[in-house]
């Protein structure tokens, strides 16, 4: 079940906020700590005035909430809103039994009883469950991951836990699979909110409809993504649709990580077929690979992993992404000399497919140590990045591969004349139209985006995790 947290000062908010929702939920929880006082006293009301079961809750601040009432005005704000039709109550674990239970029991309102933890997973979370459980109808804990570690700890509560009644959640940026997979920790439901109510939240329509988190059952196949910052990662919104043009039982999720080594153990654990790697692991991954391609061995980097019999197999698909969209101009002869500013590892990727390619390469970097590295693995030109202006008119190819656009309007080769007759490539796809772009544009240039690069090298990753072309009747959106 998908839940969404409320956050809405009014019940007609809420009532609004689930009416928008509807066809993503399945659930609602009230929060009375969100609501104003006076609205406080109608949420009794609440549950007759919307079409789906209710959690009613009261959170603390100590636990994440933003009621600051004495402890008893808290409890009486519960007992009251006892009085409609809730179906469930979160009573806090340190609550002693009493007249909230009571009254719950005597209503038929299941009791949910709930632990929090901000800044860890207890060592013996799973004891805590049980003993949640034997005071309630269903044990909830709320912690949060510090890294994968605890991320396998929270996995493992469906086999030490199973036909325990129990609600789990990974908050922050560790937990966010754990949102997702939640049926694979043995969680009866997940909470959705686009307000972040809790670090690390989902909202309910990319819940229901990009990772159908719902549907995911046993024999769902996960794929994923792995790296730092991935959460804004395009990625899910590549392979989720795809699996689906497919019919294909397999969901793809954004993973935080902070080690590869414990990664894999979770890869294990939840036998995954395959994720995509990103900054800072293409390398780090390589240990792991039984086998890697050509492509991995001559770059030194791998974007893409997929499990083979008994061995994982490292490939490289950023090299042909970046490749799809200019090979023809390579073929023809349009494209024969290249400016690429940037040395990163995106960089080391497109200026070996370029060499590979019989295209002469200049490369232009801020740092010049990591230009000359690329430069002498791949046999071709570098210099500085102020020096760019002494290339102007030289190259039918320029490619944008610095983060340099990503945050800001800002072109890393600002003030070069373009001529009109380049051929210009920003990798950055976010924002789709760079200032350096823009600045191409404004010559005439033709411009290639790095949505591109992104799309074309996310189908070559589809094929490799499924041995299915991407479904043409499938359209992307990365928006
Ligand atoms: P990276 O390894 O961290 O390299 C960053 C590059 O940006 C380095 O050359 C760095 O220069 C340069 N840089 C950073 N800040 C700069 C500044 N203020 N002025 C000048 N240069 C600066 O990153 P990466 O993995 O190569 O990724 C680079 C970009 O490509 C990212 O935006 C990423 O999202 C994008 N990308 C897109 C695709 C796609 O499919 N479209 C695929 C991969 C990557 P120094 O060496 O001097 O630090």
């Amino acid at each position: 079940m998908i839940c969404l947290t409320l956050s809405e000062s009014t019940i007609a908010a809420c009532v609004e906020k689930v009416r928008q929702e509807r066809e993503y939920i399945d659930m609602a929880e009230l929060r009375l700590d969100f609501l104003t006082k006076e609205e406080c006293a109608k949420a009794k009301d609440f549950p007759s005035l919307v079409d789906l079961p209710c959690i009613v809750t009261n959170r603390r601040v100590s636990d994440g909430g933003r009621c600051q009432l004495s402890e008893r005005a808290r409890r009486a704000q519960l007992l009251d809103a006892l009085d409609g039709g809730f179906k469930y109550i979160d009573i806090e674990e340190d609550l002693k039994r009493g007249e909230l239970d009571e009254k719950a029991e005597r209503k038929g309102v299941r009791i949910i009883r709930s632990l929090h933890d901000f800044n860890g997973v207890p060592d013996d979370i799973f004891s805590r469950i049980q003993q949640l459980r034997s005071r309630a109808d269903v044990a909830k804990v709320a912690v949060t991951p510090r890294g994968i570690a605890d991320v396998i700890t929270l996995f493992n509560a469906q086999k030490e836990l199973e036909g325990i009644d129990k609600i789990i959640i990974g908050m922050g940026p560790y937990g966010v699979c754990t949102r997702i997979l939640y049926k694979r920790m043995g969680s009866m439901l997940t909470f959705a909110s686009d307000s972040e109510t809790a670090p690390g939240q989902i909202s309910a329509r990319d819940l229901k409809t990009l990772y159908r988190a719902d549907q995911v059952d046993d024999k769902t196949a996960v794929y994923g993504i792995i790296g730092h910052g991935v959460l804004k990662s395009s990625s899910p919104k590549i392979h989720n649709p795809g699996f689906r043009g497919i019919k294909y039982n397999a969901v793809f999720v954004p993973f935080e990580v902070d080690s590869v080594r414990h990664f894999f153990a979770l890869a294990e654990h939840l036998k995954m077929r395959g994720f995509a790697v990103t900054v800072p692991f293409k390398i780090d991954v390589l240990s792991y690979c039984g086998n890697i391609t050509r492509e991995v061995k001559q770059i030194g980097a791998c974007n893409t992993v997929v499990r083979t019999p008994g061995l994982w197999k490292g490939i490289n698909t950023d090299y042909y992404g970046f490749l799809a969209p200019i090979l023809k101009y390579i073929e023809s002869g349009r494209i024969k000399s290249a400016l690429v500013i940037g040395a990163g590892g995106a960089s080391n990727a497109i200026v070996w497919a370029l060499r590979n390619r019989g295209v002469r390469v200049t490369i232009l970097n801020r740092t010049l140590e990591r230009a000359q590295r690329i430069a002498a693995l791949n046999i071709c030109q570098y210099d500085r990045l102020e020096n760019a202006k002494a290339y102007e008119g030289q190259v039918d190819l320029v490619v944008q591969t610095t983060t340099v656009g990503m945050d800001g309007w800002e072109n890393p080769v600002e003030g070069f004349e373009f001529t009109g007759r380049e051929i210009c490539y920003d990798i950055v796809y976010r924002p789709r139209m760079t200032k350096f772009l823009s600045d191409a544009a404004a010559k005439g240039c033709q411009l290639h985006f790095g949505d591109e690069m992104l799309i074309a090298q996310g189908m070559l990753q589809f094929e490799a995790f499924t041995g299915y072309h991407y479904p043409r009747s499938v359209k992307i959106d990365l928006s």
